[in-house]
């Protein structure tokens, strides 16, 4: 807890002259996740269809079945539709172009999904999946903490929201009937 402090004045960051300063250095740790966390789930999904290829079941790989070949197509789309959105937003970082809310939708989008994609996994793994053997489970433990810090998905959702409404939801509306 830091309570009263004093700093003498060349404590101060140099160059910076609000919170925007050390704030800025949030948005730089955030875009990072953007490609962090689907890192993560690329190497669970390749983990995956590695397992369904040579686990067989019932005469044949675990890969034949129509419901594993569904899960591994709709994490293939989520990570592309991810690794797509980091890379648009990389390039308008590299031109000075992005906005806050745009590293928010990022941060938030690719954790939410690198998350879903490591449970799914871990279905494909069956019982394997549950052990250390595998690094899934050890992804998706890490990407819980990533859900909530740099920012928590619910405070992401929110940047987004007020993006796109004007309107700021960080804060319930005074009660109008306390004094
Ligand atoms: C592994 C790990 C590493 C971390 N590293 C750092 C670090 O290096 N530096 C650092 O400063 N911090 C770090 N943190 C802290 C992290 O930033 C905080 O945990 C995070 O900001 C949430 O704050 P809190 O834990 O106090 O939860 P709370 O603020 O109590 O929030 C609890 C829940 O309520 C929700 N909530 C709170 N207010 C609102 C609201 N107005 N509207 C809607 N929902 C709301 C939150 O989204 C969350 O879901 C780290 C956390 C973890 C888990």
């Amino acid at each position: 807890m830091l309570d009263g402090v004093r700093l003498p004045d060349a404590a101060r960051l140099p160059g910076a002259t609000s919170l925007g300063a050390p704030l800025s250095c949030l948005n730089e740790a955030r875009f990072g996740i953007v490609f962090g966390a689907l890192g993560a789930a690329r190497d669970c999904l390749e983990v995956a269809l590695d397992h369904a290829g040579t686990r067989v079941q019932f005469g044949r790989p675990i890969a034949a079945y129509q419901l594993t070949q569904q899960k591994l197509t709709d994490m293939a789309l989520e990570l592309g539709k991810g690794f797509l959105l980091a890379l648009h937003l990389g390039r308008l970082k590299d031109a000075g172009r992005i906005r806050p809310e745009q590293v928010s939708a990022g941060k938030l989008n690719s954790v939410r999904e690198a998350i879903a994609i490591a449970r799914e996994c871990r279905t494909i793994l069956g019982g394997s999946g549950i052990t250390l053997e595998y690094p899934v489970l050890r992804h998706a433990n890490n990407l819980e903490s990533v859900l909530t810090y740099e920012g928590t998905s619910e405070m992401h959702t929110l940047v987004v929201g007020q993006a796109l409404t004007g309107i700021p939801a960080f804060r319930t509306a005074p009660d109008p009937t306390s004094s």
